[in-house]
């Protein structure tokens, strides 16, 4: 293949170095890592012809190139040999049309990009088949270590286990114990991973990992690592490509560790770049109040981002004070004329009830995205006749807790305003018929 791709400093200090290498930092300045692409070797092919060439892949194969990410080889990891491939056949998500939330926020035009509805039931799963292959294919040309590792809040270590128990590869992951949902907790638990609960929270568990993966015991597979992104860049390829090779005005997604929206950012940049789109779309970051280090950064007119002790929030999985991508996080926001905007708790769950009451079921991290989409729409920032895409980034079935809290009016500072618990009814015709008349004017 001519094409080739490598690690690179962030921050532009020289030198580039093999994706199979372990490596997560910049030899010269410590500093975060990005994979680079040789772009005038990808230009070789025009844009109609890569626009075609993805098309025919998509969904369809031959596998795994019916995967949504090894669809894009070239653009992700060339080079890589099929045979070193982990792949579950992820992304190909929907991008399904939510006209009657939309109207309820105001807006013409909403889209949910389900990244949700993957293998593992989240968007980590994209960039955990390029990580897992990428290492199986080190493993192979000779590095050792005990196993592939991370520090996760519930989905990283979901997607990890099962890309490392289908490449039959050692996992060990840290999760904040206690802080993560029973389905996230029992996902690595199946696949047979180590799964370590610690009594700390994701921060804490970072550091331990960072360290286990700096002393070459483990191999690290969180977005620190930049071939995560590489896999999750592929998301903005997709939506460019279900919007028949647009982009739209905005892209809303909820953040943590803030990896995914530099992903998005390197994916939207990429197809410019390389003629298939003519723009970028503006980014809006979306963070729980309780655990906003960007948004306090942002709104303060910084571009360090200060860490913070985040606190309990129903959006469990972006639960992080010490965001590692924060750097790439601001870069993205320079180049697409981004802004952040942060949530409480009581508009997540009315966020997510609403949207739920319009069929679909969000879970508590897109319910951030979308109260954060309300809140800029009052604001004038996103306007009525903007093409919105919403990034769902999990399934709510991971979340049936949060739900199930929310409609028995459980959750701590909020008042469940949608809630809508069962009726309990005797098993009798005509109270059953008494009970829907009852209730049939309250149902819309
Ligand atoms: C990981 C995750 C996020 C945040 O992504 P980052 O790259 O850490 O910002 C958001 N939502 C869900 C459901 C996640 O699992
Ligand atoms: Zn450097």
């Amino acid at each position: 293949m001519p094409y080739n791709a490598a690690f690179r400093c962030f921050a532009g200090c020289p030198g580039r170095y093999p994706l199979t290498q372990p490596l997560y930092r910049c030899p010269t300045c410590n500093g975060l890592l990005d994979v680079v692409h040789d772009l005038d070797a990808l230009r070789t092919r025009s844009a109609d012809t890569w626009k075609r060439l993805f098309e025919e892949r998509f969904r369809r194969g031959p596998w795994p190139l019916g995967s949504g990410v090894w669809g894009k080889r070239e653009w992700v990891a060339p080079g890589l040999p099929d045979d070193a491939i982990v792949s579950t056949d992820e992304g190909g998500t929907s991008l399904l049309r939510a006209d009657r939330h939309g109207r309820a926020l105001g807006l013409d035009e909403l889209w949910i990009k389900q990244c949700g509805t993957s293998h593992t039931g989240s968007f980590k799963d994209l960039g955990m088949t390029v990580l897992v292959s990428v290492v199986n294919q080190a493993i192979r040309q000779g590095l050792r270590v005990r196993a592939v590792a991370c520090a996760s809040t519930g989905d990283t270590s979901a997607a990890l286990a099962a890309y490392g128990a289908a490449a039959g590869l050692p996992v060990a992951v840290l999760l904040p114990r206690g802080k993560v949902s029973t389905a996230q907790l029992v996902q690595p638990i199946a696949a047979g991973a180590l799964v370590l609960a610690l009594d700390t929270d994701f921060d804490g568990c970072m550091t331990i990992v960072q360290r286990l993966a700096e002393d070459g015991v483990v191999y690290l597979a969180n977005s620190m690592n930049p071939l995560r992104i590489e896999g999750q860049k592929t998301v903005a390829i997709e939506i460019a490509q279900q919007l028949g090779w647009s982009v739209p005005d905005w892209v809303v997604l909820p953040s943590g560790n803030l990896g995914n929206a530099y992903a998005l950012y390197a994916g939207f940049r990429m197809l410019k770049d390389l003629g298939l789109t003519a723009r970028m779309p503006r980014l809006a970051v979306a963070q729980a109040e309780r655990a906003d280090p960007l948004y306090r950064a942002w709104t303060a007119g910084q571009r360090d981002v200060a860490p913070v002790v985040a606190g309990e929030t129903v959006a469990t999985a972006i639960r992080i004070g010490n965001p590692v991508s924060a750097p790439r996080a601001i870069k993205a926001l320079d180049e697409m004329d981004g802004v952040v905007e942060a949530a409480t708790e009581a508009e997540i769950c009315d966020a997510a009830a609403r949207a739920d009451r319009t069929g679909l079921y969000t879970c508590p991290h897109t319910a951030v995205a979308l109260a954060a989409l309300e809140k800029l729409e009052r604001r004038g920032i996103v306007r009525r006749g903007d093409r919105v895409v919403v990034v769902s980034t999990a399934s709510a079935l991971k979340f049936t807790e949060f739900k199930v809290k929310y409609h028995e009016r459980a959750l701590p500072d909020v008042e469940s305003t949608w809630a809508n618990p069962p009726v309990h009814v005797a098993p009798d015709y005509h109270r059953v018929l008494d009970t829907l008349e009852r209730h049939a004017a309250a149902m819309t």
